[in-house]
């Protein structure tokens, strides 16, 4: 069993999905954004968890979670980059309103959830249009969806999602994609057309 690290809080409680009991509160997971870390003392583990999988905290340790969420959110300028119009050219340029509107999206996602919505950097590689498996391509970049058509990534088609899945697929029902190797750069999923990007190594 392993140690407890020192200077836990015990007013620092959560309970986590899964575990027994209470854990305290220990920090940051340094694994996806948004994931941290608390002591179950019944197992004796270090445990990683987001927002989402608290089922009870202490009152302290909400405020605890919140602060902590607030200090990791991405900036406006991050989202600028994801949500430039052209996809093409990265964004060095000054952040508009509308620019502003999707952060608050963004950050809004992120205090309910506890997980970071996606933020693709743009341009985004393209997609080999010869080796996709049939249906539309497209991806939700920082509260958006980017379809590609006609050999470019574009933001003309929105539809519903729910819980990351488009509304009405049978990815949604079954609750994952069938995914395919397309490029170095995507897998997309044969069923419903999800691109997911491969991140280059050594990004979170
Ligand atoms: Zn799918």
């Amino acid at each position: 069993m392993a140690q407890p690290p020192e200077e836990l809080d015990e007013r620092l409680w959560v309970e986590i999905e899964s575990y027994p009991g209470r854990s305290l509160l220990a920090g940051n997971a340094h694994t996806h954004t948004g994931r941290m870390l608390a002591w179950n003392e019944s197992v004796g583990v270090m445990a990683k968890f987001s927002k989402r999988d608290v089922v009870r905290a202490s009152e302290r340790a909400e405020a605890w979670i919140a602060g902590f969420l607030a200090g990791s959110e991405p900036s406006v300028l991050d989202v600028a980059d994801a949500a430039d119009t052209s996809l093409e050219t990265g964004a060095d340029r000054e952040p508009t309103d509308a620019d502003f509107d999707r952060w608050r999206m963004v950050v809004h996602r992120y205090a309910q959830t506890g997980t970071l919505p996606t933020i693709h950097n743009s341009p985004l590689p393209p997609l080999p249009d010869a080796s996709l498996p049939g249906p539309q391509p497209w991806l939700e970049s920082a509260c958006r969806i980017l379809v590609w058509q006609q050999g470019r990534w574009t933001v003309e088609q929105q539809f519903a999602l729910v819980g990351g899945f488009a509304a009405d697929s049978v990815c949604r029902q079954r609750q994952h994609h069938h995914l395919e190797l397309v490029s170095p750069d995507y897998l997309v999923c044969t069923d419903c057309g999800f691109v997911s990007q491969i991140e280059p190594r050594g990004s979170a």
